[in-house]
């Protein structure tokens, strides 16, 4: 693995960034439906319920679906793809895809979510933010296990 510099979560209540550089999204586990929502809400939109806890989710999934940017502001390279990851929690999250040509990505292929140097902040912090990229030959999450 390669040596990063270990930056703080670009948004600190939606990605969970350890100090070893792992990290998770967080999100909302309904205490009495048991639903999950992505990012953290008050009260479950399936019973209204506002019995809710933050949970960090599974960092695999499989991607639902995704599309090529063939045009952006000056601030981003294109092109890029950006997909919808299915996790196991149940929950549908959007993210930019990584770590593989535009050509080798397939809908229905597992994908891992991957922390990723965001920038820095106002102060000059590195900032960490995430992609999706594909699971191929990424050792599993031992969570899942
Ligand atoms: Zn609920």
């Amino acid at each position: 693995m390669t040596e990063m510099a270990v930056g703080v979560s670009f948004r600190p209540g939606e990605l969970e960034v350890r100090p070893d550089g792992s990290g998770n999204l967080l999100g909302s586990r309904c205490g009495s439906c048991g639903a999950h929502f992505f990012p953290v809400r008050e009260v479950c939109s399936g019973c209204l319920s506002d019995d809710m806890e933050t949970v960090g989710f599974s960092t695999r999934g499989m991607l639902y679906t995704y599309s090529v940017v063939r045009q952006s502001t000056p601030a981003f390279e294109v092109p890029y793809a950006l997909g919808y990851v299915d996790f196991p929690e149940g929950v549908r999250i959007m993210g930019q895809i990584s770590g593989c040509e535009i050509d080798e990505i397939g809908i229905g292929m597992p994908m891992v979510l991957s922390l990723e140097p965001f920038g820095e902040d106002e102060e000059g912090n590195p900032l960490t933010g995430y992609r999706f990229s594909p699971a191929e030959g990424i050792a599993q999450d031992p969570r899942n296990e």
